[in-house]
């Protein structure tokens, strides 16, 4: 289906999301507001959710850290969801001004319930039967995104972003009939924009390129949120509130998709290398390692194991870099247990990566992307990969240089049809 059509079908409820930047100033609540009231002028019920005014939540986020560095991440929750409090509120004021009944609500309100994993919750259930009555009523409703709350009654939020997973557990939930993410680009490029001028716009992309962009540094969208909408097959626009133009859909992959080899490059510095030099080579010595880091609730990405001659093993793997001082301190111990010889670790490296489902049904990709960063001097520090994505980890100061380079030996400036497919 391409979305041109949608227009044509006769649709029931649609949830919008609108970002920070699309709800940063008074000018633009209005603005978004004029958007809620077209869709429901046109005969849809809306559903909208919004994230805090721009850099709001930061400011919160500072304020906790000016008040102590060994906070309580219960009471992160209640502060770091405050912002949203003040946009909903206000972009209902807005729809209302312009003669639309709304209503806004926080997430323990319209029940977003979720676990109890504070700062990054997860949600469990929605109960939408207020909701639906509001919508019944004619009314459009607006949701606060980013927060829950847990059995217990305790506020909750969805992790940095989260807003995002918000919009699209609320479309899965009421079976809306899409779900537009408004953000402040116009859709998911073939890569940054920034570091590639000629990157361009994806009319369409699979959940799972998503996927695999969301989690490997493309900030567009939350990766829980494409989790959500590969689950429950939610039909995802992601669209710029500030200018017109179609966007990029999300949908279930299709042959034409499987044509193209690589569908985008991204980077990402979010995260940081540490090296166990000389664990004694058998078993258990991984579990202990990754045992502590699941404990402390750090995600452990690539890992790489090497087996030397003299019976010693040396693990490396990578950490987000926000976590890299606490892995290490939660490592001191552990590493002492299994009588490892030393830690090491960088966090000066960057991660850069190619998508593409076509990489099924195409041999070579590597061959092609190592043998690119090679000719441009790039040194690869760590590879890894999945069936439709190529990883490499590489000194922080290559990534821009190693995204162009990629970029052009994929011929993603061009139009699918005239790249070369084979070498
Ligand atoms: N306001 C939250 C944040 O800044 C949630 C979101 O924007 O999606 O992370
Ligand atoms: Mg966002």
């Amino acid at each position: 289906m391409r979305f041109g059509q949608w227009s044509k079908i006769k649709v029931s409820l649609i949830v919008q999301k609108y970002g920070g930047t699309s709800v940063g100033s008074i000018e633009r609540i209005r603005a978004v507001a004029t958007k809620a009231v077209a869709a429901h002028r046109a005969g849809h019920q809306v559903v909208v959710t919004v994230s805090a005014m721009s850099g709001e939540t930061n400011r919160l986020v500072s304020l906790i850290e000016g008040v102590s560095d060994r906070y309580n991440k219960r009471e992160y929750d209640v502060v770091v969801s405050a912002g949203e409090q003040i946009s909903i509120g206000l972009l209902a004021i807005a729809i209302n001004a312009l003669g639309v009944k709304a209503r806004s609500y926080l997430g323990w309100q319209v029940r977003f319930l979720t676990d109890s994993i504070h700062s990054k919750a997860r949600i469990r259930e929605i109960e939408g039967f207020r909701i639906r009555e509001d919508l019944e009523k004619g009314h459009i409703v607006v949701i606060a995104g980013f927060q829950g709350v847990d059995e217990a009654g305790n506020i909750t939020t969805l992790g940095r972003g989260g807003s995002d997973t918000s919009a699209v557990a609320l479309a899965a939930a009421l079976h809306a009939d899409w779900c537009d993410i408004y953000t402040d680009v116009d859709g998911v490029y073939t890569s940054d924009p920034r570091i590639v001028t000629s990157a361009r716009r994806l009319d369409r992309i699979s959940y799972d390129e998503m996927l695999e962009l969301a989690s490997l540094g493309a900030k567009v969208l939350q990766t829980r949120s494409v989790e959500l909408a590969k689950k429950y097959k939610v039909p995802l626009r992601v669209l710029s509130s500030l200018q017109e133009g179609g966007g990029t859909l999300l949908t279930e992959e299709d042959e034409l998709m499987e044509k193209v080899i690589v569908s985008a490059i991204t980077n990402s510095r979010d995260e940081a290398k540490i090296t166990v030099l000389g664990v004694p080579d058998r078993p258990g010595v991984a579990a202990t390692i990754f045992g502590a880091l699941a404990e402390a609730n750090i995600n452990v990405d690539m890992i790489i194991q090497n087996i030397s001659e003299s019976g010693e093993t040396d693990m490396t793997f990578t950490v987000p870099r926000g976590d890299y001082q606490h892995a290490l301190e939660t490592l001191a111990i552990p590493v002492k247990q299994i009588a490892a010889r030393e830690i090491k670790g960088d966090p000066t490296i960057a991660k850069v990566s190619a998508v593409g489902v076509g990489m099924r049904s195409h041999a070579g990709v590597a061959q092609r992307m190592f043998k690119a960063l090679a000719a441009d001097g790039i040194n690869i520090q760590m590879i890894s990969t999945s069936e439709i994505k190529i990883s490499v980890i590489l000194a922080e100061k290559y990534m821009e240089l190693a995204v162009r380079t990629l970029h052009d030996a994929f011929e993603l400036d061009k139009d699918a049809g005239d790249r070369v497919i084979a070498r």
